[in-house]
């Protein structure tokens, strides 16, 4: 079954030359039920492309299928019942704490403004003791590290209790362990993700496929085995890449082409 279905989608940001559109004739058809990953270097359009799949971005052209039907036919609360996002340009200067913060995400479900139920709250502990946040959850959101952050807004996209994540560079900010430890819950929990990782070896890990974009065109799209291959990564990236393959999953060691 088909998560998102993109038809030649075009998208040029106000101001920029018609000649010149941030994405070009995307094309991409995105399966439910695996974690679709989303690579390509700085610039090349991969949060404009997920600003669209989530609405945030409209396409100057083309068309784009949500489960199914038209993306823009749902409405807003509709399509929080359905998509979590945990995106990075949020700004953390509301004075919440953690815990109400995290508490945000339940507005998919009901009017906030009438209060929060028991059941609110315990899927709110539920998603603060899964991230590992629930000793600082009474610190204010705007006094935490980038790391902390990051795991706070995943945590509230828990709480909407969603099938469907899409994540822009989650593992920004984090250590080793906790990049792991954000892939992991997001492969756990069995969500259809749609994720944007700078991370090749990550992306080796915790994709089941791969789109490679680079100046906002698909270059190619399948199978970490299929896109992690010198020749393309070598090409797009313009490094020197070495491949292994360490516990059956591809590992690549990147250096400087020689000058
Ligand atoms: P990536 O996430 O792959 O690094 P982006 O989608 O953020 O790339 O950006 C793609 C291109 O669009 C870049 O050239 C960037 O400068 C440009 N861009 C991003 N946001 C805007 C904006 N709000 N207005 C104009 N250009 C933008
Ligand atoms: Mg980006």
């Amino acid at each position: 079954m088909t998560l998102f279905s993109c038809e030649d989608i075009t998208f040029r940001y106000a101001g920029i030359r018609e000649a010149n559109p941030t994405l070009t004739g995307v094309c991409l058809s995105i399966p439910k039920d695996c974690i679709f990953g989303i690579i390509g270097p700085n610039g090349s359009g991969k949060s404009t492309f997920l600003k669209c799949l989530y609405r945030s971005l409209s396409p100057t052209s083309g068309k784009i299928t949500f489960i199914g039907n038209d993306l823009g036919s749902y409405s807003t609360r509709g399509l929080a019942k359905q998509m979590a996002v945990v995106v990075q340009t949020e700004s953390a200067s509301i004075p919440l704490t953690i815990r109400e913060y995290v508490r945000l995400g339940r507005a998919a479900h009901h009017n906030v403004l009438d209060g929060f139920t028991a059941k609110d709250e315990s899927i709110v502990d539920e998603a603060l003791a899964e991230l590992g946040i629930e000793e600082i959850q009474h610190r204010p959101i705007t006094e935490i590290s980038g790391g902390e952050y990051q795991r706070t807004m995943l945590a509230r996209a828990l709480t909407q209790k969603t099938d469907v994540l899409l994540l822009d560079e989650p593992t920004n900010h984090l250590d080793v362990f906790q990049q792991h430890k954000i892939l992991q819950t997001v492969r756990k929990k069995n969500f259809s993700a749609v994720v944007v990782l700078h991370d090749l070896n990550l992306a080796a890990r915790y994709c089941d496929y791969l789109a490679v974009l680079d100046h906002g065109k698909v270059i190619d799209m399948g199978t970490p085995d299929e896109i992690l291959r010198a020749d393309l990564i070598e090409d797009v990236y313009k490094m020197s890449i070495n491949r292994f393959v360490v516990d059956g999953v591809i590992q690549l060691v990147m250096l400087p082409l020689e000058s």
